[in-house]
């Protein structure tokens, strides 16, 4: 007697954020996942990252996984008020109110480790296998599906693969994808601090134009649940490695938060603006697809790294589903969809940072516009809201998002 046949798993690469997302969104279609991860069990990754988790996240994590971004948002921290300062003076302020109670406010705000704990029980809880210590070296695709190779040579068969293994993907080298786009030469040094048992920074979101008590840099100071994110943006000829030291982060973040916080510094890093997207969102097989940071960098103003590998993962999951089952040239349609759409939103997502950089880098003529709309605001309302709002880019999201469905 035979039994069912068995179908092989579907291989996602990487359980960063955006690789778990689509493993639980391969199970929420039915289809066995294991997850190749080069990392250890119970590894501990740093800093806040990716804080800033939009509502339409949280809808498309309510889809995959009913409850996840309800669960999510009970987590995290939602402020209402906004303000922007140039050079020390309030030149916007706005408090919104209150949302309904049965609808998820315009974002929420938790430390990506947090987000990656939930997404791994609830991973767990749907199925999805987990191999760590799995370091992907080597991805030959083919016509009817793919040989994974780690780097201590096992060998792992897949119908399709989703490499989300991150910013400097083995999969997207492996499957010529190549990463357009450029790097800005400009540095920002993030820092976390712990809240305290007693606060005594407020819950608003704070954007500085030049600073008057760092030299004039531009500070963004963001809250997530349990303490604040610190952005400081260098100027030309600043060291990032000084800036970044024990005692220089002690200095400047001495002079921008109240007493008592630099010395509750949990994480401290160093970023440049990226802004690049793969040429293609998937292998010339159509059997390897590309999410997250394997397949874009964005910069971090905007909050659309993990915010726009989310819906990559779906609409992945959503391809492989549709693309299982069909065979032949009809399997490769969803695919071809997938990478056509995904990367028409990463490249919206490249270019509306690239809007947020111009702001904050700007040329003369730009840093005349600013300093001339500071002294008209708070007064001149249309140049209040220019300054609070430019610095992030265009607001909104990529209306190809909803093009797929199978
Ligand atoms: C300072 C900073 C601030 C940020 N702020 C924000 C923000 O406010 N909002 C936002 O949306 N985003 C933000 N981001 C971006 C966000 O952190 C990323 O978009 C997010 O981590 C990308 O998730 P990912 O799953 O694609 O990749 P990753 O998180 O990098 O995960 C990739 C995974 O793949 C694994 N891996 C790598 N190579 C291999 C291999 N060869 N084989 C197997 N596994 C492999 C890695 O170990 C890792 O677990 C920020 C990033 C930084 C650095």
């Amino acid at each position: 007697m035979t039994g069912p046949t068995l179908q092989p798993d579907v291989l996602v690469v990487g359980a960063g954020p955006v690789g778990l997302t689509a493993a639980l969104a391969l199970r929420a279609y039915g289809l066995p996942v294991t997850v190749l991860e080069a990392g250890p069990e119970g590894r501990q990754r740093p800093g806040s990252r990716a804080i800033f988790t939009h509502s339409q996240t949280l809808q498309i994590l309510d889809r995959i996984s009913p409850g996840l971004g309800a669960e999510l948002y009970r987590h995290g921290v939602y402020w209402n008020t906004q303000r922007t300062f140039h050079g020390g003076r309030e030149v916007y302020a706005k408090t919104y109110p209150d949302p309904p109670a049965d609808v998820y406010p315009h974002f929420t705000s938790l430390p990506q480790v947090q987000i990656e704990a939930y997404l791994y029980a609830r991973a767990l809880a749907a199925g999805v296998t987990f191999a760590w210590d799995q370091e992907v070296a080597q991805v030959d695709a083919t016509d009817d599906g793919v040989v994974v190779t780690t780097a201590a040579g096992r060998r792992w068969e897949a119908p399709y693969v989703v490499g989300a293994d991150g910013s400097r993907s083995v999969v997207r080298k492996q499957v010529g994808a190549r990463m357009e786009g450029t790097r800005d030469e400009g540095w920002y040094v993030v820092v976390d601090v712990a809240e305290k048992d007693e606060p005594t920074l407020p819950r608003e979101r704070h954007f500085h134009y030049a600073h008057p008590a760092v030299d004039g840099r531009n500070v963004l100071i963001v809250p997530f649940a349990g303490g604040y994110r610190v952005d400081l943006q260098l100027v030309d000829g600043d060291d990032p490695e000084e800036l970044a030291s024990p005692a220089g982060v002690r200095e400047w973040l001495d002079a921008v938060l109240p007493p008592g916080y630099a010395e509750r510094t949990t994480w401290v890093s160093t970023y440049q603006f990226l802004q690049l997207v793969a040429h293609d969102f998937a292998d010339p097989h159509r059997r390897v697809l590309l999410v997250g940071e394997a397949a874009h960098l964005f910069a971090p103003f905007g909050a659309r790294g993990l915010n726009s590998g989310v819906p990559d993962a779906e609409a992945a999951a959503i391809a492989v589903a549709a693309a299982s089952r069909a065979s032949g040239a009809a399997a490769r349609a969803p695919v071809e969809a997938f990478a056509l759409a995904r990367r028409s939103a990463a490249l919206f997502n490249r270019d509306a940072a690239g809007e947020a950089l111009a702001h904050l880098r700007p040329d003369a003529a730009t840093a005349e516009r600013i300093a001339a709309a500071a002294e008209r605001a708070p007064d001149d309302r249309s140049a209040s809201e220019w300054l609070e709002k430019a610095p992030y880019g265009p607001r909104g999201v990529h209306r190809a998002e909803t093009v797929y469905r199978y």
